[in-house]
């Protein structure tokens, strides 16, 4: 049978664009169809406008220690309209980059809602049928709010970009990632934000001790963490917005944005009539290769909930290609993912927290914490903190946690080593770069405890 096209990909997101990208530079014929903005959720309302708010939100501090630095800095105050415009402008031109890499690599596509009629063909939302050998459904998340009476006058982080002023007083409920990072960036552009968590610790499932050092730094910067604190209800009143906490106190804010969880966005899409396995919240159930149940659809990205992030989407996207059009199968690693949490301070980490290493194998534990010497001479408190978690068996890193300005592009380059199966006695004879904060990850001489 003759199909339309060799490669029908639902889905203009991080994985959905570099696999109809990869595949039609191999000579494949692929179609590629989008309902909304090119670049998904990292590039249209994640990764790329939260990374930009938080440089924007991250002036107040340069301001202060540029003065302790001997500049003379004055500090007129945020714009957030100006900021928008050139916010907008920015994800435009990123927008219309994915476009051109498209049309480029000679992708056709469809600015339209694609659902499944059969394991070989899609309907765009025009009513036009297309039919393809394979289908790859890259179709990401979305936001999810739990049921709250007033929920309807709280907000997700989509809407978080588009505020038309920037709240006085705002709460931001969760305690994962994207609650966190926001209540960073909101509290460094000038609102006064409460973060409610149901926990007895945000961050939830990463190095507890790591966590803390996060935790109590974001407090320093003056985000007013609550835990063990939920929202009960929300109202709309005369001048915002009213909200009782499960503790029974009453606050008034401007906005409540809800960061509650993700879920993968497959209503609708006619899977389960053709035999696609859904899991309990809803993501695709694809084995090894990102192939379904039904032979001829395969998904990657955050619609198969294996690890959300967008460089695991581009991996997860690139394997497939290799798999189905280049004859080499290839199972994308999801293992040892190393991930920066843009949190003020921002945290660095890979592998195993210290409670997991020591639930699996006895460990050594390696920790500093130190005053960041560019922070410091400004008077700012930045506590660094670093702790690598070794097996004394093997000698090997299962963990490296790091919080300190930058941990994210540390990490990046830690995570080689430890990728490589890097021991402590590979860390310890590799010279020190000084002055530096990262030196100190190849001066810790003894453990600060073993198990
Ligand atoms: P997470 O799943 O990380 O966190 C959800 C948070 O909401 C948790 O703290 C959870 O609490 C809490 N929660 C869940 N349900 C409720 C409820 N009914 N009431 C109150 N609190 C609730 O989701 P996020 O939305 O923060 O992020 C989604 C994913 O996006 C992440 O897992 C990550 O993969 C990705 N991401 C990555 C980033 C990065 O790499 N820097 C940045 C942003 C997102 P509990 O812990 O008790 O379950």
């Amino acid at each position: 049978m003759a199909f339309d096209y060799d490669l029908f990909v639902i889905g203009g997101g991080s994985g959905g664009v570099r696999a109809a990208r990869v595949a039609a530079a191999e000579g494949v014929r692929v179609a590629l169809a989008e309902e909304d903005r090119y670049g998904g959720t990292c590039v249209i309302r994640g990764c790329v406008p939260k990374k930009l708010m938080v440089y924007a939100s991250e002036f107040p501090q340069a301001f202060e220690l540029a003065r302790a630095y001997g500049w003379s800095v004055t500090d007129d105050g945020f714009s957030w309209g100006a900021f928008k415009t050139r916010l907008n402008a920015e994800l435009d031109r990123l927008e219309g980059i994915y476009r051109n890499l498209l049309s480029g690599s000679g992708v056709e596509t469809h600015d339209a809602r694609a659902t499944l009629i059969d394991p070989h063909t899609v309907e765009l939302s025009d009513g036009r049928r297309f039919s393809a050998q394979h289908i790859l459904i890259a179709v990401g998340g979305r936001p999810v709010l739990p049921q709250v009476q007033g929920i309807e006058h709280a907000i997700t982080s989509n809407e978080m970009f588009h505020l038309d002023a920037l709240p006085r007083r705002m709460i931001i409920v969760g305690g994962g990632y994207i609650a966190s990072e926001f209540a960073g960036i909101m509290n460094g552009l000038g609102t006064e934000v409460l973060q409610f968590y149901r926990g007895d610790q945000i961050l939830r499932g990463f190095d507890a001790e790591a966590i803390e050092h996060v935790a109590s730094g974001m407090r320093v910067h003056g985000v007013d963490i609550r835990t063990n604190t939920n929202v009960a209800s929300i109202e709309k009143t005369e001048h915002g917005l009213s909200v009782t906490d499960t503790n029974g106190a009453v606050h008034q804010v401007d906005q409540v944005m809800f960061a509650t969880g993700r879920a993968p966005n497959t209503d609708g899409l006619g899977l389960e009539a053709l035999g696609v396995e859904l899991g309990r919240k809803g993501e695709i159930i694809v084995d090894a290769y990102s192939q379904t149940k039904v032979p001829s659809i395969y998904a990657v990205g955050d619609v198969t909930d294996r690890a959300n992030l967008t460089p695991v989407a581009i991996r997860e996207g690139m394997a497939f290609v290799d798999t189905v059009f280049k004859g080499v199968p290839s199972a994308p690693d999801h293992d040892l993912i190393p991930t920066a949490i843009f949190t003020q301070p921002e945290m660095g980490t890979i592998g195993l927290s210290e409670a997991e290493a020591e639930a699996q194998e006895k460990v050594h534990v390696y920790i500093t914490s130190f005053k960041s010497m560019r922070e410091g001479f400004g008077g700012v408190e930045e506590r660094v903190f670093m702790k690598l978690i070794v097996s004394q068996e093997t000698d090997k890193l299962l963990g490296c946690h790091i919080v300190a300005p930058h941990a994210g592009e540390m990490i990046q380059l830690a995570g080689i080593a430890v990728k490589m199966g890097a021991t402590k006695a590979d860390f310890d004879r590799t010279v020190a770069v000084h002055p530096t904060m990262a030196e100190e990850l190849v001066t810790m001489r003894n453990p600060t405890r073993s198990s």
